[in-house]
Protein backbone atom coordinates (compact mmCIF):
# COMPACT_ATOMS: atom_id res chain seq x y z
CA UNK A 1 0.00 0.00 0.00
CA UNK A 2 1.79 3.54 -0.78
CA UNK A 3 1.91 5.73 1.92
CA UNK A 4 0.70 8.47 -0.13
CA UNK A 5 -3.31 7.09 -0.32
CA UNK A 6 -5.31 8.93 1.76
CA UNK A 7 -7.27 7.71 4.48
CA UNK A 8 -10.86 6.55 2.98
CA UNK A 9 -8.20 4.64 0.37
CA UNK A 10 -6.35 3.05 2.92
CA UNK A 11 -9.68 2.08 4.88
CA UNK A 12 -11.31 0.07 1.49
CA UNK A 13 -7.54 -1.24 0.04
CA UNK A 14 -5.25 -1.69 2.96
CA UNK A 15 -4.06 -4.70 4.41
CA UNK A 16 -5.19 -7.53 1.92
CA UNK A 17 -3.77 -7.47 -1.53
CA UNK A 18 -4.54 -10.17 -3.51
CA UNK A 19 -2.46 -11.37 -5.96
CA UNK A 20 -3.53 -13.35 -9.39
CA UNK A 21 -6.08 -15.49 -8.73
CA UNK A 22 -6.66 -15.35 -5.17
CA UNK A 23 -9.74 -14.10 -3.50
CA UNK A 24 -10.47 -10.60 -3.29
CA UNK A 25 -12.03 -10.19 0.05
CA UNK A 26 -9.77 -10.69 2.87
CA UNK A 27 -10.12 -14.89 3.74
CA UNK A 28 -10.57 -15.57 7.07
CA UNK A 29 -7.07 -17.71 8.19
CA UNK A 30 -9.63 -20.18 10.38
CA UNK A 31 -6.54 -22.57 11.08
CA UNK A 32 -5.00 -23.04 14.83
CA UNK A 33 -1.66 -24.25 12.94
CA UNK A 34 0.24 -23.82 9.84
CA UNK A 35 2.42 -26.67 7.26
CA UNK A 36 6.09 -26.75 6.69
CA UNK A 37 7.76 -29.38 5.48
CA UNK A 38 11.25 -29.54 6.88
CA UNK A 39 11.71 -29.27 10.89
CA UNK A 40 14.73 -26.60 10.06
CA UNK A 41 11.99 -24.29 8.16
CA UNK A 42 9.61 -24.66 11.57
CA UNK A 43 13.30 -24.16 13.62
CA UNK A 44 13.70 -20.96 12.29
CA UNK A 45 10.86 -19.19 13.02
CA UNK A 46 10.58 -20.72 16.51
CA UNK A 47 14.05 -18.88 16.85
CA UNK A 48 12.46 -15.13 15.49
CA UNK A 49 15.07 -16.01 12.70
CA UNK A 50 12.29 -16.17 9.93
CA UNK A 51 8.63 -14.54 9.07
CA UNK A 52 5.96 -17.10 9.00
CA UNK A 53 3.37 -18.11 10.63
CA UNK A 54 3.27 -21.63 12.75
CA UNK A 55 0.51 -20.95 15.13
CA UNK A 56 -2.81 -18.48 15.47
CA UNK A 57 -2.15 -17.88 19.41
CA UNK A 58 0.66 -15.74 18.57
CA UNK A 59 -0.16 -14.70 14.64
CA UNK A 60 -2.60 -15.32 12.08
CA UNK A 61 -2.64 -14.21 8.48
CA UNK A 62 -5.71 -12.12 8.60
CA UNK A 63 -5.27 -10.40 11.71
CA UNK A 64 -2.03 -9.50 10.57
CA UNK A 65 -3.68 -8.09 7.43
CA UNK A 66 -6.23 -6.35 9.50
CA UNK A 67 -3.57 -5.13 12.09
CA UNK A 68 -1.33 -3.90 9.05
CA UNK A 69 -4.24 -1.60 7.74
CA UNK A 70 -5.16 -0.17 11.02
CA UNK A 71 -1.10 0.62 11.16
CA UNK A 72 -1.27 2.64 7.63
CA UNK A 73 -4.39 4.12 9.06
CA UNK A 74 -2.83 5.23 12.52
CA UNK A 75 0.55 6.40 10.35
CA UNK A 76 2.57 3.50 12.75
CA UNK A 77 5.18 1.17 11.38
CA UNK A 78 3.10 -2.01 13.43
CA UNK A 79 0.24 -3.36 14.97
CA UNK A 80 -1.27 -6.17 16.96
CA UNK A 81 -4.68 -7.47 17.54
CA UNK A 82 -5.81 -8.40 20.83
CA UNK A 83 -9.18 -10.37 22.04
CA UNK A 84 -10.43 -7.06 23.43
CA UNK A 85 -9.82 -3.60 23.88
CA UNK A 86 -8.88 -4.34 27.88
CA UNK A 87 -6.00 -6.55 26.36
CA UNK A 88 -4.38 -4.24 24.70
CA UNK A 89 -4.53 -1.31 27.31
CA UNK A 90 -2.54 -4.30 29.80
CA UNK A 91 -0.36 -5.42 27.29
CA UNK A 92 1.11 -2.62 26.84
CA UNK A 93 1.65 -1.59 29.59
CA UNK A 94 2.75 -4.92 30.56
CA UNK A 95 5.39 -4.88 27.79
CA UNK A 96 6.80 -1.69 29.31
CA UNK A 97 6.73 -1.92 33.30
CA UNK A 98 7.68 -4.77 35.78
CA UNK A 99 6.98 -5.05 39.11
CA UNK A 100 8.36 -1.81 40.71
CA UNK A 101 7.99 0.29 38.03
CA UNK A 102 5.04 3.14 37.85
CA UNK A 103 3.20 5.07 35.59
CA UNK A 104 0.98 8.37 35.17
CA UNK A 105 -2.59 8.33 33.61
CA UNK A 106 -5.29 10.46 33.21
CA UNK A 107 -7.99 10.00 35.62
CA UNK A 108 -10.54 10.29 33.32
CA UNK A 109 -10.17 7.12 31.54
CA UNK A 110 -12.74 4.56 30.80
CA UNK A 111 -13.71 3.09 34.05
CA UNK A 112 -12.36 -0.50 33.05
CA UNK A 113 -8.90 1.06 31.99
CA UNK A 114 -9.36 3.21 35.71
CA UNK A 115 -9.77 -0.41 37.26
CA UNK A 116 -7.05 -2.36 35.32
CA UNK A 117 -4.43 0.34 36.17
CA UNK A 118 -5.67 1.46 39.96
CA UNK A 119 -6.40 -1.98 40.92
CA UNK A 120 -5.15 -5.09 38.86
CA UNK A 121 -1.47 -3.98 37.41
CA UNK A 122 -1.47 -3.00 41.21
CA UNK A 123 -1.57 -6.61 42.24
CA UNK A 124 1.34 -7.04 40.03
CA UNK A 125 3.47 -4.45 41.37
CA UNK A 126 3.08 -1.88 39.13
CA UNK A 127 1.76 1.52 40.54
CA UNK A 128 -0.30 3.91 38.86
CA UNK A 129 -0.73 8.25 39.81
CA UNK A 130 -4.04 9.55 38.37
CA UNK A 131 -3.99 12.94 37.06
CA UNK A 132 -6.75 15.27 35.98
CA UNK A 133 -5.78 15.79 32.64
CA UNK A 134 -6.71 19.21 32.96
CA UNK A 135 -3.97 20.12 35.68
CA UNK A 136 -1.38 22.47 34.17
CA UNK A 137 1.55 20.87 32.61
CA UNK A 138 3.48 21.98 36.07
CA UNK A 139 1.12 20.17 38.28
CA UNK A 140 1.14 17.41 36.20
CA UNK A 141 4.81 17.64 36.09
CA UNK A 142 4.98 16.86 39.87
CA UNK A 143 3.85 13.04 39.68
CA UNK A 144 6.36 11.66 37.76
CA UNK A 145 9.05 9.23 40.03
CA UNK A 146 12.33 7.88 39.09
CA UNK A 147 10.49 4.50 38.39
CA UNK A 148 7.61 6.03 35.69
CA UNK A 149 7.54 4.50 32.65
CA UNK A 150 4.63 5.57 30.38
CA UNK A 151 2.12 8.19 30.35
CA UNK A 152 -1.54 6.94 29.74
CA UNK A 153 -4.74 9.13 28.09
CA UNK A 154 -8.05 8.65 25.62
CA UNK A 155 -8.04 11.48 22.87
CA UNK A 156 -12.02 11.99 23.97
CA UNK A 157 -12.25 9.97 27.51
CA UNK A 158 -15.52 7.45 27.79
CA UNK A 159 -17.81 8.57 29.41
CA UNK A 160 -16.18 12.05 30.46
CA UNK A 161 -16.06 13.40 27.14
CA UNK A 162 -12.88 15.26 28.37
CA UNK A 163 -10.68 15.80 25.01
CA UNK A 164 -6.89 15.17 25.73
CA UNK A 165 -3.96 17.81 25.10
CA UNK A 166 -2.14 14.87 23.92
CA UNK A 167 0.83 18.06 22.81
CA UNK A 168 0.96 18.79 26.59
CA UNK A 169 1.28 15.26 27.57
CA UNK A 170 3.47 14.00 24.79
CA UNK A 171 5.86 16.82 25.70
CA UNK A 172 5.53 15.88 29.68
CA UNK A 173 6.37 12.06 28.89
CA UNK A 174 9.23 12.96 26.46
CA UNK A 175 10.94 15.02 29.41
CA UNK A 176 10.94 12.53 31.26
CA UNK A 177 12.28 9.60 28.82
CA UNK A 178 8.88 7.58 28.71
CA UNK A 179 6.51 7.28 25.90
CA UNK A 180 2.72 8.86 25.03
CA UNK A 181 0.37 6.15 24.78
CA UNK A 182 -3.02 7.21 23.58
CA UNK A 183 -6.40 4.98 23.89
CA UNK A 184 -7.67 6.50 20.48
CA UNK A 185 -10.81 4.65 20.89
CA UNK A 186 -13.78 7.43 20.62
CA UNK A 187 -11.91 9.56 17.72
CA UNK A 188 -10.08 6.71 15.50
CA UNK A 189 -7.65 7.80 13.37
CA UNK A 190 -10.13 8.98 11.14
CA UNK A 191 -10.40 12.53 13.37
CA UNK A 192 -7.49 12.10 14.79
CA UNK A 193 -3.88 10.59 14.61
CA UNK A 194 -2.13 10.83 17.97
CA UNK A 195 1.36 10.39 16.67
CA UNK A 196 0.65 13.40 14.72
CA UNK A 197 1.18 15.32 17.99
CA UNK A 198 3.84 13.27 19.37
CA UNK A 199 2.05 10.13 20.93
CA UNK A 200 4.43 7.13 20.59
CA UNK A 201 1.71 4.20 20.79
CA UNK A 202 -2.18 4.04 20.40
CA UNK A 203 -4.26 1.38 21.62
CA UNK A 204 -7.86 0.74 20.54
CA UNK A 205 -11.11 -0.91 21.51
CA UNK A 206 -11.43 -1.81 18.06
CA UNK A 207 -15.71 -2.92 19.62
CA UNK A 208 -16.48 0.33 18.64
CA UNK A 209 -16.41 2.72 15.99
CA UNK A 210 -13.92 0.33 14.41
CA UNK A 211 -16.46 -2.60 14.03
CA UNK A 212 -19.08 -0.09 14.45
CA UNK A 213 -21.82 -2.71 13.95
CA UNK A 214 -21.48 -3.99 17.51
CA UNK A 215 -20.83 -7.52 16.27
CA UNK A 216 -16.85 -8.30 17.91
CA UNK A 217 -15.54 -7.63 21.00
CA UNK A 218 -11.45 -6.90 19.90
CA UNK A 219 -8.59 -4.23 20.41
CA UNK A 220 -5.17 -3.37 18.87
CA UNK A 221 -2.09 -1.77 19.34
CA UNK A 222 -0.27 0.26 17.15
CA UNK A 223 3.49 1.53 17.66
CA UNK A 224 4.21 4.72 16.07
CA UNK A 225 8.16 2.81 15.71
CA UNK A 226 9.25 6.85 17.08
CA UNK A 227 10.27 6.28 20.47
CA UNK A 228 13.91 6.14 21.26
CA UNK A 229 13.87 2.56 23.47
CA UNK A 230 17.93 2.39 23.47
CA UNK A 231 18.24 6.41 24.47
CA UNK A 232 16.56 5.23 28.01
CA UNK A 233 18.05 1.66 27.55
CA UNK A 234 18.25 1.31 31.15
CA UNK A 235 14.44 2.44 31.82
CA UNK A 236 13.43 -0.35 29.05
CA UNK A 237 15.60 -3.33 29.60
CA UNK A 238 12.48 -5.51 28.42
CA UNK A 239 13.17 -4.46 25.27
CA UNK A 240 16.61 -3.50 24.72
CA UNK A 241 18.56 -6.46 26.77
CA UNK A 242 18.45 -10.20 25.77
CA UNK A 243 15.22 -11.92 26.34
CA UNK A 244 16.55 -15.41 27.61
CA UNK A 245 12.82 -17.00 26.49
CA UNK A 246 13.90 -16.05 22.92
CA UNK A 247 17.63 -17.24 22.60
CA UNK A 248 18.57 -14.11 23.62
CA UNK A 249 17.03 -11.92 20.94
CA UNK A 250 17.62 -8.25 21.94
CA UNK A 251 14.08 -6.91 20.56
CA UNK A 252 15.54 -3.20 19.69
CA UNK A 253 18.52 -4.58 18.05
CA UNK A 254 16.53 -7.51 16.00
CA UNK A 255 13.68 -5.25 14.85
CA UNK A 256 14.63 -1.98 15.21
CA UNK A 257 11.41 0.26 14.86
CA UNK A 258 9.70 -2.74 15.02
CA UNK A 259 10.83 -3.86 18.64
CA UNK A 260 7.56 -2.76 20.89
CA UNK A 261 5.05 -5.04 18.43
CA UNK A 262 7.43 -7.90 18.14
CA UNK A 263 7.60 -8.16 21.71
CA UNK A 264 4.10 -7.74 22.38
CA UNK A 265 3.60 -10.89 20.15
CA UNK A 266 6.78 -13.46 20.66
CA UNK A 267 6.48 -12.53 24.87
CA UNK A 268 3.04 -11.56 25.88
CA UNK A 269 0.88 -13.44 23.81
CA UNK A 270 2.90 -16.28 23.52
CA UNK A 271 2.60 -16.17 27.33
CA UNK A 272 -1.09 -14.82 28.10
CA UNK A 273 -2.89 -15.68 24.92
CA UNK A 274 -5.51 -13.09 24.35
CA UNK A 275 -5.34 -13.17 20.41
CA UNK A 276 -8.13 -11.43 18.45
CA UNK A 277 -10.21 -14.74 16.63
CA UNK A 278 -9.53 -14.56 12.94
CA UNK A 279 -13.23 -14.50 12.37
CA UNK A 280 -13.74 -11.16 14.65
CA UNK A 281 -11.13 -9.84 12.65
CA UNK A 282 -12.57 -10.38 9.64
CA UNK A 283 -15.97 -8.46 10.42
CA UNK A 284 -13.53 -6.21 11.99
CA UNK A 285 -12.16 -5.13 8.59
CA UNK A 286 -15.70 -5.74 7.22
CA UNK A 287 -16.32 -2.46 9.93
CA UNK A 288 -13.03 -0.42 8.93
CA UNK A 289 -13.97 -0.44 4.90
CA UNK A 290 -16.85 2.11 6.17
CA UNK A 291 -15.14 3.94 9.45
CA UNK A 292 -14.54 7.03 7.27
CA UNK A 293 -18.24 7.33 6.10
CA UNK A 294 -19.43 6.41 9.49
CA UNK A 295 -17.54 8.51 11.49
CA UNK A 296 -18.46 11.66 8.83
CA UNK A 297 -22.26 10.83 9.98
CA UNK A 298 -22.37 10.26 13.40
CA UNK A 299 -20.28 13.09 13.66
CA UNK A 300 -22.74 15.90 12.22
CA UNK A 301 -25.83 13.81 13.69
CA UNK A 302 -24.20 14.02 17.40
CA UNK A 303 -23.40 17.58 16.50
CA UNK A 304 -27.36 18.04 15.91
CA UNK A 305 -28.67 16.33 18.12
CA UNK A 306 -26.07 17.90 20.75
CA UNK A 307 -27.88 21.28 19.58
CA UNK A 308 -31.67 20.18 19.74
CA UNK A 309 -31.11 19.25 23.53
CA UNK A 310 -28.82 22.12 24.18
CA UNK A 311 -32.26 24.42 23.30
CA UNK A 312 -34.85 22.14 25.59
CA UNK A 313 -35.92 23.89 28.54
CA UNK A 314 -36.17 20.56 30.48
CA UNK A 315 -32.17 20.03 29.57
CA UNK A 316 -29.79 20.62 32.43
CA UNK A 317 -26.30 20.70 30.34
CA UNK A 318 -25.03 18.90 27.05
CA UNK A 319 -21.20 17.64 27.05
CA UNK A 320 -19.84 17.52 23.26
CA UNK A 321 -17.05 19.19 22.35
CA UNK A 322 -18.25 19.98 18.91
CA UNK A 323 -20.70 22.42 20.05
CA UNK A 324 -19.52 26.42 20.09
CA UNK A 325 -19.24 27.16 24.21
CA UNK A 326 -18.05 23.45 25.07
CA UNK A 327 -15.35 23.40 27.95
CA UNK A 328 -13.48 21.18 25.04
CA UNK A 329 -14.16 23.38 21.90
CA UNK A 330 -10.67 24.68 21.45
CA UNK A 331 -9.17 21.61 21.95
CA UNK A 332 -11.36 19.26 19.74
CA UNK A 333 -10.92 21.96 16.92
CA UNK A 334 -7.20 21.68 17.80
CA UNK A 335 -6.71 17.95 17.15
CA UNK A 336 -10.00 16.73 15.66
CA UNK A 337 -10.83 19.38 13.45
CA UNK A 338 -13.43 17.21 11.28
CA UNK A 339 -15.19 16.48 14.47
CA UNK A 340 -14.96 14.12 17.45
CA UNK A 341 -17.49 11.25 17.25
CA UNK A 342 -21.09 10.22 18.27
CA UNK A 343 -21.23 10.09 21.69
CA UNK A 344 -22.46 12.91 24.03
CA UNK A 345 -23.96 13.22 27.26
CA UNK A 346 -26.37 15.60 29.11
CA UNK A 347 -28.42 16.12 31.75
CA UNK A 348 -32.31 16.25 32.59
CA UNK A 349 -33.45 18.82 34.79
CA UNK A 350 -35.33 16.86 37.91
CA UNK A 351 -34.29 13.56 39.87
CA UNK A 352 -33.23 10.27 39.20
CA UNK A 353 -36.78 8.89 38.20
CA UNK A 354 -37.53 11.73 35.56
CA UNK A 355 -34.42 10.55 33.98
CA UNK A 356 -35.51 6.85 34.39
CA UNK A 357 -39.33 7.96 32.71
CA UNK A 358 -37.00 9.56 29.93
CA UNK A 359 -35.39 6.37 29.09
CA UNK A 360 -37.89 4.02 28.94
CA UNK A 361 -39.94 6.31 27.21
CA UNK A 362 -37.51 6.36 24.45
CA UNK A 363 -38.65 3.83 21.43
CA UNK A 364 -35.66 4.33 18.28
CA UNK A 365 -33.19 4.93 21.00
CA UNK A 366 -32.39 1.39 22.54
CA UNK A 367 -30.66 0.96 26.18
CA UNK A 368 -27.73 -1.34 25.77
CA UNK A 369 -24.31 -1.06 27.65
CA UNK A 370 -22.50 0.05 24.35
CA UNK A 371 -21.52 2.79 22.18
CA UNK A 372 -20.22 3.45 18.89
CA UNK A 373 -23.00 1.65 17.14
CA UNK A 374 -24.36 2.07 13.95
CA UNK A 375 -27.63 2.35 16.11
CA UNK A 376 -28.14 5.33 18.14
CA UNK A 377 -27.98 3.60 21.53
CA UNK A 378 -28.62 5.24 25.77
CA UNK A 379 -27.36 4.56 28.80
CA UNK A 380 -27.90 6.38 32.23
CA UNK A 381 -24.96 6.02 34.58
CA UNK A 382 -26.91 6.31 37.70
CA UNK A 383 -29.14 3.15 36.73
CA UNK A 384 -26.51 1.54 35.36
CA UNK A 385 -22.96 1.74 35.29
CA UNK A 386 -22.46 3.68 38.36
CA UNK A 387 -25.48 2.13 40.37
CA UNK A 388 -23.25 0.73 43.35
CA UNK A 389 -22.02 4.35 44.06
CA UNK A 390 -24.68 6.88 46.63
CA UNK A 391 -25.28 10.66 45.64
CA UNK A 392 -21.88 12.03 47.06
CA UNK A 393 -19.96 9.31 45.10
CA UNK A 394 -22.62 9.73 41.86
CA UNK A 395 -21.02 13.83 42.86
CA UNK A 396 -17.36 13.20 43.14
CA UNK A 397 -17.52 10.63 39.74
CA UNK A 398 -19.19 13.80 37.86
CA UNK A 399 -22.23 11.91 37.13
CA UNK A 400 -25.90 13.41 38.11
CA UNK A 401 -29.19 11.93 39.22
CA UNK A 402 -30.28 12.87 35.51
CA UNK A 403 -27.14 12.18 33.14
CA UNK A 404 -27.91 10.25 30.31
CA UNK A 405 -24.75 8.98 27.61
CA UNK A 406 -26.35 9.15 24.38
CA UNK A 407 -24.54 7.06 21.36
CA UNK A 408 -25.72 8.90 18.22
CA UNK A 409 -26.08 6.43 15.43
CA UNK A 410 -26.26 6.91 11.74
CA UNK A 411 -29.85 7.09 11.50
CA UNK A 412 -31.52 10.37 9.79
CA UNK A 413 -30.99 12.48 12.59
CA UNK A 414 -34.45 14.18 12.49
CA UNK A 415 -35.59 10.59 13.79
CA UNK A 416 -33.45 10.84 16.69
CA UNK A 417 -34.51 14.08 17.02
CA UNK A 418 -38.16 13.19 16.99
CA UNK A 419 -37.58 10.17 19.28
CA UNK A 420 -36.00 12.28 22.07
CA UNK A 421 -38.06 15.19 21.57
CA UNK A 422 -41.30 12.73 22.88
CA UNK A 423 -39.64 10.96 25.15
CA UNK A 424 -38.93 14.59 26.40
CA UNK A 425 -42.37 15.54 26.52
CA UNK A 426 -43.37 12.64 28.89
CA UNK A 427 -41.27 13.82 31.65
N1 LIG B 1 -10.96 1.92 25.92
C1 LIG B 1 -12.07 2.67 25.78
C2 LIG B 1 -11.95 4.14 25.52
C3 LIG B 1 -13.34 2.08 25.91
O1 LIG B 1 -14.44 2.84 25.77
C4 LIG B 1 -13.42 0.69 26.19
C5 LIG B 1 -14.74 0.03 26.34
O2 LIG B 1 -15.77 0.67 26.39
C6 LIG B 1 -12.24 -0.04 26.33
C7 LIG B 1 -11.04 0.60 26.17
C8 LIG B 1 -12.29 -1.51 26.62
O3 LIG B 1 -12.56 -2.16 25.42
P1 LIG B 1 -13.27 -3.60 25.31
O4 LIG B 1 -14.65 -3.45 25.81
O5 LIG B 1 -13.17 -3.90 23.85
O6 LIG B 1 -12.45 -4.53 26.13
Amino acid sequence: MERSHRLDTICVQAGWQPKKGEPRVLPIYQSTTFKYDTTDEMGRLFALEDEGYFYTRLQNPTNDAVAAKIAALEGGVAAMLTSSGQAANFYTIANLCQAGDHIVCSAKVYGGTFNLYAATIKKLGIDCTFVDPDDSADVIDGVFQENTKAVVGETIANPALTVLDIGKFSALAHKHGVPLIVDNTFATPVNCRPFEFGADIVTHSTTKYMDGHAMAVGGCIVDSGNFDWEAYADKFPGLTTPDETYHGVVYTKQFGKKAFITKATAQLMRDLGSIQSPMNAFLLNVGLETLPLRMEKHCSNAKKVAEFLNDQEKVEFVNCAMLKGDRYYDLARKYMPDGTCGVLSFGLKGTKEDAVRFMDALKLCAIVTHVADARTCVLHPASHTHRQMNEEQLREAGVTPGMIRLSVGIEHPQDIIDDLAQALDQV
